[in-house]
């Protein structure tokens, strides 16, 4: 482990969320592709909006893009983008806690409704974000560059242990990656085809 690694716990929502999505999902683990697009998109279209109003934010990286990569031999599924990034204390607000975001919102309306895990018709309707990316990976990590920062962060983490975040050397282009560490048990994720069915299924790009 690295000096200049930090730990951190999930907020406690944050696990309620975690054993909720990995507890009704099992028979729709394909969601988090979905899921994972949605959030790649939606980073492209906030850096889109910036560089309405900040010329410069788009660099020489101007074309936007999802480029998806499978590792067979290392049992890696990447989904990277070249939006927006997050900085350092967006790696931890953004993937350590459940404020402002869509699975607040979900776990609300379970509560609201008294409504048990499995309602898949919440799950349809909010969306369980980034950590539906545990129903297929045994380990996430997160590499990001915000737009206009000079530094990459590296987050990581296997959905059960809280996660840790450190600085990357070298260079890390603008965006971010979602390298999933597929499980053994679901290693399908790792064959182009269904990836590319999965694709055409979920995304416009
Ligand atoms: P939601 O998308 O419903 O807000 P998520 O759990 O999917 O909830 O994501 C939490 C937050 O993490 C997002 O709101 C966003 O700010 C940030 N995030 C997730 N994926 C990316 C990405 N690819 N690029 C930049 N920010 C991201």
């Amino acid at each position: 482990m690295s000096e200049t690694q930090t730990e951190y716990k999930f907020q406690a929502e944050v696990d309620q969320v975690l054993s909720i999505v990995i507890n009704s999902l099992y028979s729709h683990r394909e969601v988090f592709l979905r899921e994972l697009l949605s959030n790649a998109a939606d980073a492209l279209d906030k850096l889109r909006f910036q560089s309405l109003t900040d010329h410069d934010v788009m660099g020489d990286d101007a074309e936007l893009e999802i480029r998806i990569r499978i590792d067979k031999e290392e049992g890696i599924l990447e989904i990277a983008d070249n939006g927006i990034g997050m900085t350092r204390d967006e790696l931890v607000e953004n993937l350590g806690t459940i404020a402002h975001s869509g699975s607040q919102k979900f776990l609300q309306a379970l509560q609201e409704k008294n409504a048990e895990g499995g309602d898949l018709d919440l799950i349809g309707q909010f969306g369980v974000g980034f950590y539906s990316a545990f129903l297929v990976a045994d380990k996430v990590e997160v590499i990001s560059r915000a737009a206009a920062a000079e530094e990459a962060f590296r987050w990581v983490s296997n959905g059960r242990d809280g996660f840790a975040v450190e600085a990357v050397e070298g260079d890390t282009s603008r965006g971010c990656t979602i390298r999933l560490h597929i499980a053994e048990d679901h290693r399908e994720y790792l064959e182009e085809m269904r990836i590319r069915h999965l694709v055409e299924r979920y995304s416009d790009y």
